[in-house]
């Protein structure tokens, strides 16, 4: 058989249509661009005007939302026939702030260095805005059939969005524009070891934040005069009761496929602690052991209580009437919040605490799920570009704008580009300096490629 028509019949039209080489100079440029316009809080705006020229340059349609006019928001859509519900590609245009004294180049340079991208946004969240514009336009540039329609958002306000500009405001006022089934976004990467892909975390949860005050009344007075009922000293004890509460574990799909999987691609003596934490006999030494080494696993486990702030006093010799600590709670995507506060008063157990939620900022958000369409694409994509990797479904710790989609009903999964440990630890999102390897922005974009390609064409 001729090896071309061979070729034909055995890979999908979407595999050999993109000559990912010739793309490459393309790809680096937008990102690069992207890069170097600062689009801190407040100034998204900018980065909207370079999506709208270069997608409306060739043919696709932007429409603007916005609330505040320098924080706006751009939707494009293709069109697909329509039988299958839409797909969703979404990435933040705000960068976090930047310190310029700690960057070795300008924080805004996009400047190529030691074979890395430096710049604020060049992980976060720049990489998925770039993947996302590439596959609008090779999408209308090779007239691909779609059975489902590709939504593109380019959102603002996600890092500090407390006037509701971004996500917030679409989902409000504009969700019939971006109502999808599945959607992709940040919230995931894939881990580099000795020059290779060994993992692909794809984002599935995140843990809700359910932050509160624990507010300690007393009797004031002069404080050459002690007293029980001293606020501080009821403070003082329950933010060590909390502070040191073990709240119960408990596993999801997520999570328990998570840590099955880690224990199949590490050392015997890792695997051999993951594996413990599924064993009742086992599971409290395990869990102990990852609270001191591994804290971020540990957070995946339960929902956690951080004292983070201490606010009491009014002068040296005065004993307030009042003293307060904040907790950041960050709790499972099932869990009963009502019911945690009322068990986190029985460990305080001292009627001088009062525990007082805070304003919501995120909605409660189920977990997307494993067993759907769009997770087997990401994780068959995954394979194939990257033989034996292995997947990983992931919980963030944090919370991002998918939470409010998920609220929504929509099945919305995390990707990123791949880099080290090193790198991500040193260089990461939010960091005082960020970079991305250049090499890994090419095969992201190709990532996103494959995974839209295949959810959305038959
Ligand atoms: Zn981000």
């Amino acid at each position: 058989m001729n090896r071309a028509f061979f070729l034909l019949l055995t890979c999908p039209l979407w595999a050999q249509r993109i000559q990912w080489d010739q793309q490459k100079t393309e790809i680096l440029k937008h990102y690069r661009d992207l890069i170097q316009i600062d689009s801190r809080a407040g100034n998204e705006t900018k980065a909207v005007d370079y999506i709208k020229k270069v997608l409306e340059g060739e043919g696709i349609p932007c429409r603007i939302f916005a609330q505040d006019p320098a924080r706006a928001n751009l939707v494009a859509r293709i069109k697909g026939n329509g039988s299958k519900k839409p797909l969703l590609i979404l990435a933040h245009t705000d960068v976090v702030g930047v310190q310029p004294e700690k960057w070795p180049v300008g924080p805004f340079s996009a400047i190529i260095k030691d074979g890395y991208v430096w710049g604020r946004g060049s992980l976060d969240d720049k990489p998925v805005l770039t993947a996302n514009i590439m596959v609008m336009l090779l999408l209308k540039r090779n007239h691909i059939a779609l059975d489902r329609d590709v939504i593109f958002l380019a959102e603002s306000g996600e890092e500090a969005d407390t006037t509701g500009v971004g996500i917030n405001f679409m989902v409000s006022q504009h969700y019939d524009e971006i109502d999808a089934e599945y959607s992709l976004t940040e919230g995931g990467n894939g881990t580099i070891e000795g020059g290779k892909v060994v993992a692909m975390n794809i984002g599935t949860a995140e843990k809700v934040p359910a932050r509160v005050r624990l507010v300690a009344t007393g009797t004031s007075g002069h404080g050459s005069v002690p007293r029980i009922d001293n606020a501080l000293i009821h403070l003082g004890a329950a933010v060590e009761k909390v502070g040191r509460w073990q709240t119960p574990m408990r596993l999801n799909d997520t999570t328990r496929t998570y840590f099955e999987k880690l224990a199949s691609m590490s050392s015997p003596e890792k695997a051999a602690r993951y594996n413990a934490l599924l064993n009742p006999r086992t599971s409290d030494a395990a869990q102990r052991y990852l609270q001191e080494h591994e804290p971020q696993a540990y957070s995946m486990l339960r929902t956690s209580v951080v004292p983070t702030r201490l606010k009491a006093g009014v002068g040296d010799n005065v004993i307030p009437s009042e003293a307060e600590a904040t907790l950041d709670i960050r709790a499972l995507p099932d869990e009963d919040i009502a019911k945690f506060y009322a068990e986190m008063g029985r460990i305080i157990g001292d009627p001088q605490i009062k525990i007082v939620p805070l304003p919501a900022t995120r909605p409660p958000s189920p977990a997307s799920r494993l067993d759907t369409e769009m997770y087997r694409v990401l994780e068959q994509v995954s394979k194939k570009m990257y033989p034996g990797v292995t997947v990983l479904p992931s919980m963030s710790t944090g919370s991002s704008d998918k939470a409010q989609l998920r609220a929504k009903g929509q099945q919305s999964y995390g990707f990123g580009p791949a880099g080290t440990r090193e790198d991500f630890t040193n260089y990461g999102a939010h960091s005082d300096v960020e970079r991305l390897a250049e090499p890994s922005i090419y095969p992201f974009v190709e990532f996103v490629w494959n995974a839209v390609n295949q959810i959305a064409t038959h």
